[in-house]
């Protein structure tokens, strides 16, 4: 555990003193640690983070807490930003990997379509926002926000998370091809045919994870673009620890916020 440091010699030996201050055992020095770089309490920072686990909007949270709207805010941001870096780092065994659309009804269209529409149509459909994600059979998900949804978008990012000599699974989209050549075992499975379960080599897994984060941010009501990385980063969270139970969600997301805290 990495826990608090005095902010004027980084030593880690401290004395708790009164009224939730620290002092340095080194340079003597005091303060108040702001955990999550808010005035918040340990306690209010645990009832913030049970409601917004629970599920709850922010306003729910600030009438079933009594803290204020600002503070409730500035909280969940953190907290996105916490979960956002709380993704497994290196994926191995059987993967599978996908592309999606983001924004808008017209799910699961490449680029170059969008494109065409978007000459005939003006405009419409090029605000599209590409995702690409990554999956194990264990159910953990990685998803990030990519330019495009060509080889040279997606493939660093594979071969940065998917140890070498791991299966993976994908659609018979272009960027794909070049996934053996770097030595990874790869099985395609055919567009229209993803409902036909064969074998081990399916990509149902991110399907159903894509249908997850199009409904949590369609419930939303639409989310800014600026902020997108953060909801993305939130909804990889929840889907990732959906079987822990709230308790010790809460817990895993304390302790981060304490360890990134001065
Ligand atoms: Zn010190």
């Amino acid at each position: 555990m990495k826990g608090y440091s005095c902010p004027r010699c980084q030593n880690r030996h401290l004395y708790s003193v009164r009224r939730g201050k620290k002092r340095c055992k080194n340079c003597l020095y005091e303060w108040k640690p702001k955990l999550g770089g808010l005035g918040l309490t340990r306690r209010n920072w645990y009832k913030v983070l049970l409601w917004f686990l629970l599920g709850h909007s922010i306003k729910t949270i600030c009438r079933q807490t009594g803290i204020s709207h600002y503070s409730v805010e500035k909280a969940v941001m953190v907290t996105r930003k916490v979960m956002a870096r709380d993704v497994p780092r290196v994926f191995s065994g059987t993967v599978e990997v996908d592309e999606t659309y983001l924004g808008g009804q017209k799910k699961n269209k490449r680029k170059n379509q969008l494109r065409k529409e978007a000459e005939s149509k003006r405009g419409f459909g090029t605000t599209k926002q590409p995702v690409f994600g990554i999956l194990t059979r264990h159910g953990k998900v990685f998803a990030k926000l990519v330019d495009d949804t060509e080889a040279i978008d997606l493939l660093p990012i594979i071969t940065r998370r998917v140890k070498v000599g791991s299966r993976i699974c994908s659609d018979t989209w272009r960027a794909y091809t070049g996934l053996a050549a770097k030595g990874y075992v790869h099985r395609t499975v055919k567009h229209g045919e993803r409902e036909y379960v064969r074998g081990k080599n399916h990509i149902n897994g991110l399907e159903g994870f894509w249908g997850y984060l199009k409904r949590k941010l369609a419930a939303k009501g639409g989310v800014r673009r600026k902020y997108l990385p953060l909801f993305l980063g939130e909804y990889v969270w929840r889907y990732n620890y959906r079987n822990m139970d709230t308790e010790k969600q809460v817990k895993r997301i304390l302790k981060k916020i304490t360890d990134s805290s001065g």
